[in-house]
């Protein structure tokens, strides 16, 4: 029997969404609260590593993912040069075991679709445009008083709601996110026919310029620079940067560089960083995912570890008549670790490049492989 009935869980992410599917299938009353308006609100792409769809099939969305995403198993390594000359092309590992591909592109907005409709299938409640104002916790629950001014009890909080989780802030916890230097471009757009996997051209203007393609019909494309502060451009600015710094890169980036006309397609990120010591939970309420650790994406792990989060801490929920301190070890046993070798890897891949270092990249790839082929 488990020590839950009624748990809430703040942000409609990979990470939420994940969890109150498995929470929900297995009878736990739950709800789910997003303070969008949508969870398909517009977004770009992002790169599913066999790992996140290990995680995404036993959520039993597979067969709408693999339909909806592009899946390849080799990655491109290219130069910056007028033929865009490939350098090399490095199997990728098929982290989530040999029946999945290594790696698929998706459209975030058709991913978190497909999750929050699951969501709302296996019985989770979702609540859109909603968040908590207050909590306030005792030894058998949590009160909570949302923005529409309604409450609730819960067994449980989940702070499932992102780098900069609310509920991390209600809790007191200083995250320590700091910025790791570099700042990304990301443009979302139709794919051409020469666009079959991910290419990373390394050097040039800028440290990184890639795509990926997320569906038969769309791609996202993506140029890594030095962190800018880029806030005071126009959408015009905005476009014509994106495209100067893009010129740099031939072969498939010609046909993807003359599709980038729409600004509104058009984001500039900053890579940042965080992971919290453990534990990541103060009496019944606990963080998941980005609101406990993020990272650069260079490893693209961001996703995967967020729903292995979701994994672990349902599995261990549902198997737990009481929410001990047995559960929580056992919790930070598996995740905290992991999470972490995680995050470090992907923050020392973009470290290698702002010091302009070889570094031994084929060997620390090999190693993040080795260790998320292990089921988390
Ligand atoms: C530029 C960039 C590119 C990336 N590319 C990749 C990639 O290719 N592959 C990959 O695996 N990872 C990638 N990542 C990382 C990945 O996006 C995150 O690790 C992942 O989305 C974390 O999932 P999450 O559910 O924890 O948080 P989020 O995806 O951030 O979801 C949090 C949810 O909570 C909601 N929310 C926020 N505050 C509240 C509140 N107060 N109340 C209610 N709801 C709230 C938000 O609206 C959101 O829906 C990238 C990250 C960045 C910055």
């Amino acid at each position: 029997m488990t020590a839950l009935n009624t748990v809430l869980v703040v942000g409609a992410g990979l990470a939420g969404t994940a969890t109150a599917i498995r929470l929900a299938e297995a009878g736990v009353a739950v709800d789910l609260a997003e303070i969008k308006p949508d969870v398909a609100a517009l977004g770009s792409g992002i790169t599913l590593q066999g790992n996140a769809l290990r995680e995404l099939r036993a959520l039993g969305v597979w067969d709408a993912v693999s339909a909806a995403g592009y899946p390849f198993d080799v990655t491109g390594i290219r130069a910056p040069d007028p033929g865009g000359t490939v350098v090399a092309e490095i199997p990728d590992a098929r982290t989530g075991g040999p029946e999945l591909p290594a790696v698929m592109g998706m459209p975030r907005p058709v991913l978190a679709r497909i999750l929050a409709d699951r969501a709302v299938e296996s019985g989770a409640k979702l609540r859109l445009r909603t968040t908590h104002t207050a909590l306030a916790q005792d030894a058998d629950g949590v009160d909570v008083t949302f923005s529409d001014g309604s409450t609730g009890r819960y067994d449980l909080v989940v702070g499932a709601d992102g780098i900069r989780s609310a509920v991390r802030g209600l809790l007191g916890i200083d995250p320590g996110i700091r910025p790791t230097g570099m700042g990304i471009w990301r443009a979302f757009g139709p794919r051409p026919d020469s666009v079959t996997r991910t290419d990373l051209f390394y050097g040039g203007p800028s440290y990184i310029a890639g795509y990926c393609p997320t569906s038969e019909d769309t791609l996202y494309a993506y140029v890594v620079e030095d962190a800018r502060d880029r806030s005071g451009l126009s959408p015009a600015e905005r476009l014509a940067t994106m495209r100067e710094l893009a010129s740099a890169y031939h072969g498939p980036w010609d046909a993807v560089r003359a599709t980038l006309t729409d600004a509104s397609r058009i984001s500039y990120t900053l890579f940042e960083t965080h992971v919290l010591p453990a534990p990541w939970h103060r009496g019944r309420v606990v963080l998941i995912g980005d609101a406990a650790h993020s990272c650069p994406p260079t490893l693209a792990q961001g996703g995967a570890q967020a729903l292995e989060d979701a994994a672990v801490l349902t599995e261990l929920l549902l198997a737990a008549e009481t929410l001990d301190d047995r559960l929580w070890t056992g919790f930070a046993d598996r995740r905290c670790a992991r999470a972490a070798a995680v995050v470090e890897a992907s923050v020392q891949l973009g470290q290698w490049l702002l010091d302009r270092e070889q570094g031994d990249v084929p060997g620390l790839i090999g190693r993040i492989a080795a260790l998320v082929v292990q089921p988390a």
